[in-house]
């Protein structure tokens, strides 16, 4: 796991000499590998497709290093990795940054606390966001504990219109269904951790998906049995 404590000495107003430094570092390095890692694990889920989805992580007092436009999320090299400012402006890397880092952006800006975001399509749980609806809860345990979702309404891809929407669902959401597109989680630990959410509600969804064609309804969780989930929850400081 990448330690992603924040660099505070250095920031996108640092001199170009001093950015290429820190973009080229043993840290940043590292920061690039994982979000090639996480890539790769969304694309061989089939999460991702074409040049679908993007991921970000917050280094200095106010960048990110996120993926590239144009690319598949499963065959990424650190040398294709983009340094931006929290506005989006690319402060340095060979290609684009992506189009839609703005959301990642606003999710950080709203909230301090957000060090690394994933976006990605995973079919089952973009499934109920192209029907506009969040799944049901209280069902299975690993869902309950890790993922608090909710459901941003539909809005051009890479508009600030859609980072906005996203980004008031923050405070109270760490995975959020964008309808009619996707899904984007945060993580305020590591880059893992927001992919880990994208993977416990895409088995989830898929999971109650399978459960409607057995035809009975699903049992949920009584108050006492989600009190103890709460407890559990809290036991691992989410
Ligand atoms: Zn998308």
């Amino acid at each position: 796991m990448v330690e992603l404590g924040h660099v505070k000495t250095i920031s996108s107003k640092s001199k170009l000499t001093e950015l290429k430094k820190f973009f080229s570092s043993a840290k940043c390095l590292q920061v690039k590998q994982q979000i090639c890692d996480m890539g790769r694990r969304m694309w061989q889920r089939t999460y991702v497709e074409g040049n679908g989805g993007n991921l970000a992580v917050r280094v200095g007092a106010d960048m990110a290093i996120c993926t590239p436009t144009m690319i598949s999320k499963g065959f990424m090299t650190p040398d294709d990795l983009c340094l931006v400012d929290l506005d989006g402006k690319q402060l340095l890397g060979k290609r684009k940054r992506t189009s839609e880092i703005l959301m990642h952006l606003q999710i950080m800006k709203r909230q301090p606390k957000a060090v690394a975001s994933c976006h990605s399509h995973p079919p089952h749980a973009t499934a109920f966001a192209l029907v506009g609806e969040a799944p049901p809860t209280k069902m299975l345990p690993e869902f309950e504990v890790f993922c608090a979702v909710g459901l941003a309404p539909y809005r051009t891809p890479s508009s600030p219109e859609m980072g906005k929407l996203v980004s008031d669902l923050c405070d109270r959401c760490n995975t959020i269904l964008m309808a009619s597109h996707g899904v984007v989680t945060w993580s305020s630990k590591s880059l893992e951790e927001a992919y880990w959410r994208m993977e416990i509600l895409e088995s989830y969804c898929r999971t109650l998906i399978a459960a409607r064609q057995i035809g009975k309804k699903p049992k949920t969780f009584n108050a006492a049995q989600m009190a103890d989930l709460m407890r559990l929850k809290q036991s691992f400081g989410l």
